[in-house]
């Protein structure tokens, strides 16, 4: 009888618990936001930063281009677009990041039909009555698999093979460049074990990575200011949807998948007001929270990335924008925005400090200019990393919400203790909720204080690093506290 009275019992769905901040509260947040973007912030003058930028743009992919479009005129490019965060005002940190957009000329082909395929996924297909340039494309040997056959006179562009295609091209590019002395080609190369901030490299010489970076060939080259990391990512103009002088939608080759995926792109200048000063200090301080997160995990030895990518962040801190309308403070802003974040993969247990920790995103995060594309889905498996980075931001504003006494600034140097203590505390409770070897006993499990072998024995057990974890954030503050 009991049983069943309590199998009828339901409980609500549970949330992140969201707790009110006092006027105290605010002002050390809005102290602590501050403080962390200055030291995020980009340390150079404009003149500066646009000399550099100047000759990533005109000596370096320029001539690439150039010869690429000389090279493969089946593909030329068309433009050489700024994008990504040195475009939208929230690189931290150093100039050692540029994304470009290089639409090309086929976009224009009246023959290409672009349909939608799913979740903002796209089909491009050939008609049966190729012009002759198409035709030529897919009788070109080199561009073999670039045009699938499927059906009878009928073709699929595929853009998995556009994008090796291309990565493969700049390298022919490259040594070109590298005999007419106009470049120093170092090669096609890993770049995944070492940033650029950390490469060693002279003026005019310039690295190939050996993968792909989502849609995008990634170079590493010399530049004024620091060697600096270049993407590019050839795109095709959707000439069906609205487009203006500025800003257009594009279908890019994809990541991981198959289709083409739908994506749009506007010029810096109006990218960058997308978002008003305060709220550009916040995305910055959250970055710099993730970068200082990265350098001091142990989620390089484990080959992981973060899924919280500055595009998804970015659009985060805009639906937050959307909603405060400027009409709260800077400190107020930055907790719920760190609240925004943190639900993706957290969830409160019975109280604040209790956390469940989720090895997939428990929400939806849509595209803001392509509703059907989502950054983030709902029930897919991120990798356990995002998770901890979530307690790691969850922590942090709970340390300074409670901290009467200690400075803002004395947190910005706390990062990387904070990151030890909540990484060791979501590691060592992994192995005693989940399948622990029987090998190790819960006193060892506790004393163990060594990340990495405490990754070494999690990555072993049946989960590996995928498995929801209860972590209590008052244990985590204490022995940050202590030290
Ligand atoms: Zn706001």
């Amino acid at each position: 009888m009991g049983q069943a009275i309590s199998s009828c019992v339901r409980f609500p769905p549970r949330t992140l618990i969201k707790e009110d901040l006092s006027e105290a509260e605010e002002q050390r947040l809005s102290h602590f936001v501050t403080e962390i973007y200055n030291e995020a912030k980009l340390k150079h003058n404009q003149a500066d930063l646009a000399q550099h930028e100047q000759y990533i743009r005109t000596r370096v992919v320029q001539p690439i281009i150039d010869k690429f479009n000389k090279m493969h005129p089946l593909l030329t490019v068309t433009d050489t677009l700024l994008n990504g965060s040195m475009s939208n005002g929230t690189k931290i940190e150093m100039p050692c990041e540029y994304d470009y957009m290089l639409p090309i000329a086929l976009s224009g082909n009246k023959q290409l039909k672009i349909s939608k395929y799913d979740n903002g996924t796209l089909f491009i297909s050939l008609s049966t009555k190729c012009n002759h340039e198409l035709q030529q494309l897919i009788e070109e040997e080199k561009y073999e698999y670039l045009m699938v056959k499927v059906a009878n006179k009928k073709y699929y562009f595929n853009p998995v093979a556009l994008k090796n295609i291309v990565h493969m091209a700049l390298n022919g590019c490259l040594l070109e460049l590298h005999k007419e002395k106009l470049l120093i080609y170092k090669r096609m190369k890993s770049l995944k074990y070492e940033t650029p901030i950390s490469t060693q490299l002279d003026e005019k010489e310039v690295i190939l990575d050996d993968r792909t970076h989502g849609p995008c060939s990634r170079l590493r080259a010399w530049g004024p200011l620091c060697v600096t990391d270049i993407d590019l990512g050839v795109c095709l103009k959707i000439p069906d949807l609205p487009q203006t002088e500025d800003s257009f939608y594009m279908a890019l080759p994809p990541s991981r998948e198959l289709y083409w995926k739908k994506s749009f792109y506007e010029k810096p200048h109006i990218r960058a007001t997308r978002l008003n000063q305060s709220h550009v200090k916040i995305i910055m301080a959250i970055k710099y929270i993730l970068s200082q997160f990265l350098f001091h995990s142990s989620v390089h030895v484990n080959g992981a990335e973060i899924d919280l990518h500055s595009h998804a962040l970015f659009t985060i801190v805009r639906c937050h924008q959307e909603k405060c309308q400027g009409k709260l403070s800077l400190g107020q802003c930055f907790y719920d925005t760190i609240y925004d974040v943190c639900r993706f993969h957290l969830k409160s247990i019975t109280n604040p400090t209790a956390i469940e920790v989720h090895d997939m995103n428990l929400r939806n995060l849509q595209d803001k200019d392509c509703s059907e594309i989502h950054l983030l889905e709902k029930n897919t498996t991120s990798h356990s990393f995002t998770g901890v980075y979530g307690v790691v931001l969850y922590t942090l504003m709970r340390l300074i919400k409670f901290s009467e006494k200690s400075p803002a600034e004395y947190y910005c140097r706390y990062l990387e203790n904070l990151t030890r203590e909540t990484e060791l505390e979501v590691l060592q409770q992994h192995l005693l909720q989940g399948s622990r070897k029987e090998s190790l006993t819960r006193e060892q499990i506790l004393a163990e204080q060594d990340i990495n072998t405490l990754l070494y024995n999690v990555m072993s057990t049946k989960h590996g690093i995928y498995l929801n974890v209860l972590v209590d954030t008052e244990v985590i503050l204490s022995r940050v506290k202590i030290k």
